[in-house]
């Protein structure tokens, strides 16, 4: 592994952005500029990434954590989708089988629903067929009292049947991180809190960018033979910043996720129903919580900070009412939530759910590259694109030809495995490491479906620490491993990004947060004014991800 992905090596790394010429200079650390960076990198282009907040903070931490082939898009007949991101998913699973883990779905079929039996039966199939998806994993139909068996919360009166078919689910922030840590192997330069605030022109072509490092609040420059801006929903923003933005443009929607805890919502297994306006929505059941989502709505607010609200969590909640009566649900058992924004592509005269997920590439007249729209799913697609079209310019303007894509079959970090049989052997021989560390084996689904092999080196750190708690102990084995590895720079980055604590386990946020605090003030020598301040911040988010108004 490169070392330098560490907040410790900050300074360095500034210092080389600032010095050196890249061939590539990628604005935004989502996903999609993760994927440009790994896919840049590996082909020979000396590269550069930097990201305003965190990695993912952006759409890229609160999406449904399905890299699904689109059953929707079906509806739609989106043909062309539905075959490319159900190919992709079959990938990513093979790159990182720890992460990206197959699921079944239970697709209830219900009176007047939105798919009667035939519909479900024959669109599950097309479904398999356009995917790909393996003879043993193809779509399964249920009679009633299958459906009922299966998910045994669903109304016996309304069920008429069901429709069993194959998903992935994963968890974004740690793909994109996992990706941006490959890249960096790779010999890409990213960094996380350093902003664009506007373009370096040289003979009226964008040569690069003028930054700020938002944790310092020092400016810089970095310069780059092409610039690609992948900055999701602020992709019109520096569009506009390089007098670019005409023709095509973005159009957000938001989309919510509750949280409560599974012993309220106790699905067996994960569930896409219909709800009463006619849309459909996921809950899936993930260690000691169930998610639910999404909503779908236009956005025009402010998208550094967008919030969940009660009118979203209501419409959510009777959602499951309508399908899930005997649950009951209430807003009062909603424990976390996060909203995040689609950057969709405009369509005239069509509504938020109505617009295609499509990615497009916008080229401006200065050279500004620009993509957006898309899914977290094809984001390896939406890569090889831009960097096929780098390709072209470089054998075009420069005489260079670059390599072919080959992220197909570069394994992320700690996705060492070569299918879910080895992680399942993985899983197991950790489970009883932590038994003898006494701490609850069912840990070891966390720490390996997060971090892969790289648990092995969280295990090794444990032992080196003091704390008489094993749950703190472990917690601050993770922060020195994030700290070390994945560029953690702030707690927040810990408990929402690395860790999906926030959302997934909010009661050890509260717990952990003074524990974690000292860490960070051990590690990065702050005083208890910054202690103070960083603490303001998880209150904050622990506030936002459970109140409504
Ligand atoms: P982002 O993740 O938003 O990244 C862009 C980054 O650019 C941001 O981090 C931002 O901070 C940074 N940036 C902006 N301006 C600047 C600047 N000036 N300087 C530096 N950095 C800057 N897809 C799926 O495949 N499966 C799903 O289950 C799924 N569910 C979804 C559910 C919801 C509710 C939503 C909203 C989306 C969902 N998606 C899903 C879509 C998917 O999440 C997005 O397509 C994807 O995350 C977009 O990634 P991105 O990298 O393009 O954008």
């Amino acid at each position: 592994m490169r070392d330098g992905f560490t907040i410790l090596q900050r300074e360095n790394l500034l210092q080389r952005l600032s010095s050196a010429h890249y061939d590539l200079l990628i604005i935004g650390g989502g996903i999609t500029g993760a994927g440009i960076a790994l896919d840049a990198a590996s082909r020979g282009l000396k590269t550069a990434l930097v990201e305003k907040s965190d990695f993912a903070s952006g759409t890229s931490s609160r999406s449904t954590k399905l890299i699904h082939g689109g059953l929707r898009y079906l509806k739609q007949f989106e043909i062309a989708l539905v075959r490319e991101v159900g190919h992709e998913r079959a990938v990513v699973h093979g790159l990182a089988p720890h992460l990206v883990v197959s699921e079944k779905m239970l697709l209830p079929i219900i009176k007047d629903g939105t798919f009667g039996k035939i519909m479900t039966s024959v669109g599950l199939v097309i479904y398999d067929v356009l995917a790909g998806v393996e003879k043993e994993d193809q779509r399964k139909m249920l009679d009633k009292k299958e459906t009922l068996e299966a998910e045994p919360l669903l109304p016996e009166d309304k069920i008429e049947g069901g429709g069993l078919y194959s998903e992935y689910r994963t968890d974004d922030s740690r793909l994109t991180i996992e990706v941006m840590k490959t890249a960096h192997n790779f010999g890409a330069d990213c960094l996380n809190y350093v902003e664009v605030e506007d373009f370096v022109y040289q003979d009226d072509m964008v040569k690069g960018a003028f930054c700020r490092d938002t944790l310092s609040d020092r400016r810089f420059e970095i310069r780059s033979q092409y610039v690609v801006c992948a900055a999701g929903p602020w992709v019109d923003d520096l569009r506009e910043k390089n007098s670019s933005r005409s023709g095509k443009y973005l159009h957000l929607t938001k989309g919510v996720h509750i949280v409560v805890p599974h012993s309220r919502f106790p699905v067996k297994q994960s569930v896409y129903f219909d709800v009463p306006d006619g849309r459909m929505v996921f809950a899936i059941p993930r260690g000691k919580v169930t998610y639910v989502g999404t909503t779908d709505t236009n956005f025009e607010g402010d998208k550094n900070n967008v919030r969940t609200n009660l009118e979203d969590v209501q419409y959510l909640v009777e959602g499951v009412n309508f399908i899930f009566p005997s649950v009951n649900l209430a807003v009062g058992d909603v424990i976390s939530s996060w909203a995040g924004v689609r950057p969709l592509i405009h369509e005239e005269g069509k509504s938020a759910s109505e617009i295609s997920r499509k990615d497009e590439v916008f080229e401006s007249e200065t050279g500004l590259i620009s993509i957006a729209g898309g899914k977290l799913t094809g984001y390896r697609k939406m890569a090889q694109k831009v960097v096929d079209l780098l390709a072209e310019r470089f054998e075009e303007n420069q005489n260079r030809r670059l390599k072919n894509c080959h992220t197909d079959e570069t394994v992320f970090t700690g996705g060492e495995f070569r299918n879910a049989k080895e992680v399942k052997q993985y899983r197991k021989s950790v489970a009883n490491k932590l038994l003898e560390l006494g701490i609850d084996e069912a840990e070891a689904k966390y720490l390996v479906s997060n971090y892969g092999k790289q648990t092995d080196q969280i295990l090794e750190e444990y032992n080196s620490i003091d704390d008489p708690d094993p749950a703190i102990r472990l917690a601050k084995a993770e922060l020195w491993f994030t700290m070390q590895f994945e560029m953690v720079c702030l707690p927040l980055d810990f408990f929402v990004r690395r860790t999906g604590r926030l959302y997934f386990d909010i009661e050890s946020v509260k717990k952990l947060k003074n524990p974690i605090l000292a860490s960070f003030a051990d590690y990065l020598g702050w005083g208890q004014s910054k202690v103070d301040q960083e603490g303001a911040k998880v209150d904050e988010a622990l506030q936002l991800a459970s109140n409504f108004r």
